[in-house]
């Protein structure tokens, strides 16, 4: 969900919509299946009051510069609620549990004490291009099996469904651990980096290759830790 911090005129159609919503509607009157319980919750959560002013030390500086402040406020929040959530879920009470949430943290867990999670830490950063690692690890690729939640006609697969199509009719799911480190399809395609890596621990003095749990290999090779 997206906010944006605007200042209008009181007799504009978005400030007499606001004004009506302030009004009339409270989040107890709300059906939690609409956007309208979504929005007001959001607020709720975000400790924002959409009338009053959340920057009044900056009533006068330049409204562009008032929006930029807006939002970096409202990122280091929703980041501090969302590592909240994701932390609050144990990673050891998750290796029996297997979602696209379960994966993402047994990945990013040690990248997650950022302050701002919208901005990719600086070793997912390159000069060449910044995405395909951070998709990778934000799960939104074609590549990986699991990253697909829907099927060709748009139906939604549930997570223990999205097989490797590879090892068919043998149903695994295929995940990052089994896509990078197991399957004898497409783990091959990750040899080369992962033939560098107990060479480079081994020339910092980091704890060995196979010292690593096959979820912390996988999280290195993505990137993390
Ligand atoms: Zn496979």
């Amino acid at each position: 969900m997206h906010f944006c911090l605007t200042k209008t005129r009181s007799d504009t159609l978005p400030a007499i919509l606001c004004k009506t919503f302030n009004q009339f509607l409270a989040l107890s009157n709300l059906h939690p299946s609409t956007l309208d319980y979504h929005i007001w919750n959001s607020l709720h959560q975000l400790h924002v009051d959409p009338v009053t002013d959340p920057l009044p030390h900056m009533a006068t500086l330049p409204h562009k510069s008032r929006e930029r402040a807006s939002r970096n406020v409202l990122r280091t929040t929703i980041s501090t609620l969302w590592r909240m959530e994701l932390l609050n879920q144990c990673p050891l009470n998750l290796s029996h549990t297997n979602s696209r949430r379960t994966s993402y943290i047994h990945i990013a867990r040690y990248d997650l004490q950022r302050s701002d999670l919208f901005k990719p830490a600086q070793y997912l950063l390159t000069h060449l291009n910044q995405m395909p690692l951070l998709r990778l690890r934000t799960q939104g690729t074609s590549y990986i099996p699991s990253h697909l939640h829907l099927t060709d006609d748009h139906t939604y697969t549930p997570y223990d469904e999205r097989y490797c199509p590879s090892c068919l009719p043998i149903k695994i799911v295929g995940n990052e651990l089994h896509t990078l480190l197991r399957c004898s399809h497409s783990s091959p395609l990750s040899h080369p980096a992962t033939l560098g890596l107990p060479r480079d621990l081994r020339r910092y003095d980091l704890c060995s290759w196979f010292s690593h749990t096959p979820h912390d290999q996988t999280a290195l090779l993505l990137g993390s830790q």
